[in-house]
């Protein structure tokens, strides 16, 4: 992706979804309601992934004047958790999303989902096979092939029944027998080659307790769901499009038992579209890889900031409103794309600049004694706290006669375009004073360790009294006033961008061995204080926030959240987006 093409946002004003939508609403569809809703599964914690599902079922509520439902859609109990269930609700609000009070858990429909099943058994629309996994999978085929019927396909309604009832009181062991929908072993959807509705699974549930031995599969479930809620509008990821008949035929079946609820004098029928998921480069997006990431203890829990979960760009210092601009300009489309990361970052450096207060503050400190500076402190200078924002203010610093500057801001022999610090060379110290390097101290091994030199006294605030140019200005900090800073610097979690492409390979190969360096920085006095998640731009370095787990009063730990530029456009490995 281009850089230009990143300062493009795409025009999103109507996508199809959005399109779809209206034309609904115009034509009376749905009683003028819309109703959306994010359904996550709660096993695992949600990441830049689903905020683009997000930003798209609140969104499309928000700007049709309807309402977003939250579901839990938490019907495979062996995964799921109330740890993960309070970390999407805490992850969406923080996003800027609100579901008021459309919560919802799959679970608690457990009951109707029974009674669906049992009518559907009693109208011949579904029975029980005692089929293996595998003898089911090898029964229904392959596409280009009609499947073969189920030899129990022709249970009678009683004997279904009976097997059902037994199969929920407990009397079979996983696995030895399930319900099926019966629809149409030829046709060319294998996902309506009489799928499994129901399976067993002697499993307790987080939110339902012990009540259930049996559980309702995805499609099954999802439709209902979406219907008792009157949702209308149905919302997910490409994958589900081959099941989309399948949730039609639920639909249909519950239309036939009366049970599409009325709203307006309208029957809210449930529709479902898909739109492509974010794949986003040098990231892994799959929970299962997440989890083993954590499990593995290859990063530092969940909120590890290198992680794409929201948690983790929260505690990296990514803003909601980065996020949301970002899933904005992504765009919504039917097309499986690769989005370059630098987009994202992009979209956060945007808005740091806006927000972010400006310090001073060392990654590699070398230190420069200021050789006739009085012994008391005579020069401080003024900075503004943010150059965009004039209600920020400013603050002083004190200029002192031993400050730390940035190692690579000196050289000895400077190159012909380094007009940085270097002997015999002047420089403008930010905010300060110009300084003339006049010489260096060394070390046994012969690398510099201290640089001398004179300063200015007419230029205050840095500028020469005669108005000669200076052509480098460099940040510094004062020595005896500077606060001492653990700082992680972190990179991209992964060294290719697909780091999932090749399926020889495991994705780990790819765990970039750079991802995290800590350094002992040093800060100007002002971020003694900083709050836990407080953002800076420390000038000419990159964005920082305070860390918000492992920050403690007056020693504050920052984490890199960006660099000020693209570092790694230059390296030549940039990603062309991939259609
Ligand atoms: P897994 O990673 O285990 O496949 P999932 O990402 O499908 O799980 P869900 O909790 O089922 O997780 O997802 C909730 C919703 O978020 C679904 O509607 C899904 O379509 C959507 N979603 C998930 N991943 C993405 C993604 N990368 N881009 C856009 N939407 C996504
Ligand atoms: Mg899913």
């Amino acid at each position: 992706m281009s850089e230009t093409s990143i300062k493009e946002a795409p025009d999103t004003s109507r996508h199809f979804l959005k399109q779809w939508i209206a034309d609904d609403v115009a034509a009376g569809k749905t009683g003028g309601l819309v109703v959306t809703r994010f359904p996550p599964e709660p096993n695992g914690y949600i990441h830049i992934g689903h905020a683009k599902a997000i930003c798209i079922d609140f969104g499309m509520a928000r700007e049709f004047g309807g309402q977003c439902n939250l579901r839990m859609d938490d019907t495979n109990p062996s995964k799921e958790s109330d740890e993960y269930a309070a970390s999407i609700k805490e992850d969406i609000r923080w996003l800027g999303f609100d579901w008021g009070d459309g919560f919802y858990n799959a679970s608690d429909l457990f009951d109707l989902m029974y009674t669906i099943a049992e009518n559907l058994i009693n109208t011949g629309h579904a029975f029980v096979c005692d089929l293996s996994q595998e003898d089911w999978k090898e029964y229904r085929g392959v596409p280009t092939e009609p499947g073969r019927e189920s030899p129990f396909r022709g249970r009678s309604v009683a004997e279904n029944l009976d097997l059902f009832r037994r199969m929920r009181a407990g009397e079979f062991s996983d696995g030895a027998r399930c319900l099926r929908a019966k629809i149409d072993m030829t046709s060319s959807n294998i996902h309506l080659r009489d799928p499994v509705i129901y399976r067993i699974m002697h499993v307790p549930h987080y939110h339902a307790g012990d009540k259930w031995c049996i559980y309702p599969m995805y499609d099954f479930a999802h439709s209902i769901e979406d219907a008792y809620e009157g949702v209308t509008h149905s919302m997910c990821t490409l994958e589900f499009e081959v099941h989309r008949p399948l949730y039609d035929w639920v639909i249909d079946r519950m239309d036939e038992m009366n049970m599409l609820i009325i709203r307006n004098g309208v029957k809210i029928r449930p529709q479902q579209r898909e739109f492509a998921r974010l794949n986003l480069s040098y990231t892994v997006m799959s929970k299962r890889r997440l989890l083993q990431l954590v499990e593995e203890n290859l990063v530092d829990g969940w909120d590890d900031p290198r992680m794409p979960t929201i948690c983790g760009l929260r505690r990296r210092g990514y803003t909601p409103e980065a996020i949301r601009n970002f899933c904005e300009r992504i765009g919504v489309s039917k097309y499986e794309s690769l989005t370059d990361v630098a987009l994202l970052e992009y979209c956060l450096r945007d808005d740091l600049n806006l927000r972010a207060l400006r310090r001073m503050a060392v990654l590699d400190p070398l230190k420069v004694v200021v050789d006739n500076y009085p012994e008391h402190t005579v020069l401080t200078a003024e900075a503004q706290n943010n150059p965009t924002d004039e209600s920020a203010g400013s603050r002083v610093i004190p200029f002192e006669r031993e400050i730390y500057i940035e190692r690579d801001d000196f050289m000895e022999v400077p190159t012909k375009k380094f007009f940085r610090m270097a002997p015999g060379q002047e420089v403008r110290l930010r905010g300060a004073c110009i300084f003339k390097c006049t010489g260096v101290i060394r070390n046994a091994a012969g690398e510099v360790v201290e640089v001398h030199g004179t300063y200015d006294p007419e230029s205050r605030g840095g500028n020469a009294a005669d108005g000669r140019k200076i052509k480098g200005t460099i940040h510094w900090v004062p020595i005896s006033s500077a606060v001492k800073l653990e700082v992680r610097l972190y990179d991209r979690l992964f060294t290719v961008p697909e780091p999932m492409a090749d399926p020889g390979r495991d994705f780990r190969e790819f765990l970039n061995p750079e991802s995290l360096k800590i350094v002992t920085a040093y800060g100007e006095p002002a971020l003694a204080d900083a709050a836990p998640g407080a953002l800076f731009q420390f000038e000419r370095v990159g964005y920082f926030c305070v860390d918000n787990r492992d920050s403690k009063k007056g020693a504050p730990v920052f984490n890199r959240t960006v660099t000020l530029r693209d570092s790694w456009a230059k390296k030549g490995d940039k990603v062309v987006a991939r259609t």
